[in-house]
């Protein structure tokens, strides 16, 4: 069967994650996080004490970081490793939300990620999140979404997922945390946060996650046919 490349971009916390682990699942394709590995780099420069305004730290940084995806035997579910560490949990911690962000904006990062999500999605058959995945590491994927949520249904879901991790965090940190990253990500010089015009727009507020899930699979499905049956006439 034909295999495509579906890239999920949008704004923070609007869902991007789970819809993509959920949309790869059903379709049995790979989940690729890349908000992980820009995270992954983040608690990278914080452990040890980087700068990400001296170039010297940065190459420093970039030299030592080595970020891998190994699945966990009882979920199947890929974590985040940072040198051979398994870093799923501390990289959703506020700390490292705060400062995400500003490591993201560096252009010898970006070209580093960019290029390993390159790799990890050449099979195709993947479905990858982030920001700038249909315009920048796939431009020629076969479906691009583009998902929002207003900021406080956004701001609500991730005060959840954080208590769900045993994090206590105020409504309102974690609501100028998500404008401020929307803000630099949406502004930045290096390939910023922008909608693909051939992206199918999604608004998350008002709907329930099965139905994003199942819109997205229907439309994954009928691209899938459709290029089915133009290999099998030519
Ligand atoms: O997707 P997530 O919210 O985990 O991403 C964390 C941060 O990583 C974003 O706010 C953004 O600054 C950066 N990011 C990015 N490009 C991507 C994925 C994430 O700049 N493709």
């Amino acid at each position: 069967m034909g295999k495509i490349v579906i890239a999920i971009d949008g704004y923070s916390g609007c869902g991007k994650s789970s819809t993509a682990r959920a949309v790869a699942k059903e379709l049995g394709y790979t989940y690729l996080d890349s908000g992980a590995m820009y995270r992954a780099a983040t608690l990278h420069f914080l452990n040890n004490f980087l700068s990400p305004t001296n170039p010297q730290d940065v190459e420093k940084a970039l030299k030592t970081l080595e970020i891998s995806f190994h699945p966990n035997p009882e979920t199947g579910r890929q974590e985040t490793f940072l040198n051979g560490l398994n870093i799923v949990d501390e990289i959703r911690s506020m700390r490292v939300s705060e400062r995400v962000s500003e490591i993201a904006t560096l252009k010898n990062v970006r070209h580093e990620l960019v290029a390993q999500q390159q790799r990890l999605g050449k099979k195709k058959g993947v479905v990858m999140d982030g920001r700038d995945i249909g315009s920048v590491v796939f431009p020629g994927a076969e479906l691009k979404v583009f998902m929002s949520a207003d900021l406080d249904t956004r701001s609500v879901r991730r005060q959840q997922e954080l208590l769900e991790k045993g994090e206590l965090v105020e409504l309102d940190e974690i609501k100028n945390n998500l404008a401020e990253r929307d803000r630099i990500d949406s502004s930045r010089k290096e390939s910023p946060l922008l909608k693909m015009p051939e992206a199918m727009e999604i608004d998350t507020s008002d709907l329930t996650f099965e139905s994003q899930v199942a819109q997205i699979v229907y439309q994954a499905r009928q691209i899938i046919e459709k290029e089915q049956s133009y290999a099998g006439n030519h």
